[in-house]
């Protein structure tokens, strides 16, 4: 097959770790390998954001970026890319017109509009994963959702209206009946991970430790991820046995801006005050981003992994803690739900809890030999499910299954009119 991912604001070739890049980046770059190490070839479309960047970057074996013009060739913040995304469908279906595709694939909602616009000219089939929904983004930061107010509206047109939706996790699946998306036409396959570079054993990085136990959070440096719940729960973990020391445990925080430029990030800024208000400023080290390639030695230097995010999609880092055999303490949110196995590879705990965090940290830093057992179930859980070669052959069955739902797709390349699935979409809209 030749699949077209329509990737608009988070490409597989930016840095991580920033306010707009993170699991989507991740995910459709491996997700694209992992697809053409079985034969298929893989082309990414994103918006340029930069206008030095080469038309075509090719990213690994059969995976190759195509950067459209859509937009001032600049950065902007995702939520101000939706003036643009006409554009990008329309760049889109003329470059699928040059080089055709089986199928597109299209990641967050404002690629699902794009994709939607170039399907409707070319004739191809539509699978949209969300990664994140606006409907649930509205429910927890309210006012302060700075997506575009048409958000969760579209995405409803988009459940409803593509040929498949692949959810990451059960808990979406909910949300997305809830958007009205049609539970025939809803497939969960879950976010993957490295299993070769995300491993138990290897190079141990990071800083030197300065205390007796290391408590570690990796994320872009945004509200929702919770940080500030770990830098408060740090404060009231228990004091141990003799001899464990637990109230000289320290946090390091990866993810935000470059370690140099914290200080003019406003959300580093207030972590380090509430550090220091609680009395843990000594114990707290914001590290900043982290390239990709020094987090799995970063991981291992940690006793202990947490993401208490108050809502998650899906949740690629505790997939990469367990995957290095490191505990997780995680809130009971998204994909945690199905990642985490609690009690078993890992503990889960409500989100905005400080007190049950420290609750759950406390006996898991006290306990070496209960870390190392579930440490060992969480490795074991992350090969069983999520390595990307797994993930990309359940995408790959939902592909077929897809194509053979829609034989008017399959030979429509280069010349097929907008035709009859155009008018099924557009009275399914009008709906
Ligand atoms: N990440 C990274 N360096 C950082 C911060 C994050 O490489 O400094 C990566 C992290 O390893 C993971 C991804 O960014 O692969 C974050 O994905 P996740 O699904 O956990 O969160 P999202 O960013 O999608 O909300």
């Amino acid at each position: 097959m030749r699949v077209a991912m329509v990737s608009e604001h988070a490409s597989p070739l930016a840095a991580l770790g920033g306010v707009d890049a993170g699991g989507q980046n991740v995910h459709v770059a491996a997700l694209s390998a992992a697809l053409a190490a079985r034969g298929h070839e893989v082309d990414v479309y994103t918006r340029r954001d930069d206008e030095a960047l080469p038309r075509v970057v090719p990213l690994s074996p059969g995976v190759r970026v195509v950067h459209l013009d859509a937009g001032p060739p600049l950065p902007l913040p995702k939520d101000a890319l939706l003036p643009h995304v006409e554009a990008l469908g329309r760049e889109l279906a003329a470059a699928l017109l040059e080089r055709p595709a089986d199928l597109l694939h299209a990641h967050f909602w404002m690629s699902g509009v794009a994709a939607r616009e170039a399907a409707a000219s070319v004739g191809v089939p539509v699978v949209q994963t969300f990664h994140a929904l606006g409907s649930v983004k509205r429910r927890w930061q309210g006012a302060e959702d700075t997506s575009p107010p048409s958000r969760v509206s579209v995405e409803a047109q988009l459940a409803g209206s593509a040929d498949l939706v692949l959810a990451t996790c059960r808990d979406e699946v909910r949300e997305l009946a809830e958007l009205g998306a049609p539970a025939e036409r809803v497939d969960v396959v879950p976010c993957g991970v490295d299993l070769d570079a995300f491993t138990p054993s290897g190079e141990v990085g990071g800083p030197p430790r300065h205390q007796p136990h290391r408590v570690l959070v990796v994320g872009r440096l945004v509200e929702r991820k919770g940080v500030e719940d770990v830098v408060r729960a740090l404060a009231l973990v228990p004091a141990g046995a003799p001899g464990h020391a637990l109230s000289r445990t320290e946090l390091l925080v990866a993810g935000g801006p470059a370690e140099t430029q914290l200080g003019l990030d406003a959300y580093a800024r207030h972590l380090r005050d509430v550090a220091a208000e609680v009395g843990v400023g000594e114990r707290v080290r914001l590290l900043g981003r982290v390239g990709h390639g020094d987090l799995p030695a970063l991981l291992r230097s940690a006793d202990v992994v947490v993401a208490a995010p108050w809502y998650e999609p899906f949740g690629i880092v505790p997939l990469e803690a367990m995957a290095c055999g490191v505990p997780v303490v995680g809130s009971a949110v998204g994909g945690l739900l199905d990642t985490v196995d609690d009690g078993v590879s890992g503990v889960l705990v409500p989100p905005r809890d400080p007190v049950a965090l420290a609750a759950a940290l406390g006996p898991l830093l006290a306990d070496d030999e209960r870390r190392r057992t579930v440490g060992l179930a969480a490795r074991e859980r992350a090969e069983q499910g999520y390595g990307w070669a797994r993930v990309a052959a359940r995408t790959e069955d939902a592909y077929r299954r897809v194509l053979a739902r829609t034989p008017a797709a399959a030979p429509a390349w280069p010349a097929a009119a907008p035709g009859r699935r155009h008018h099924e979409r557009h009275h399914q809209e009008q709906a």
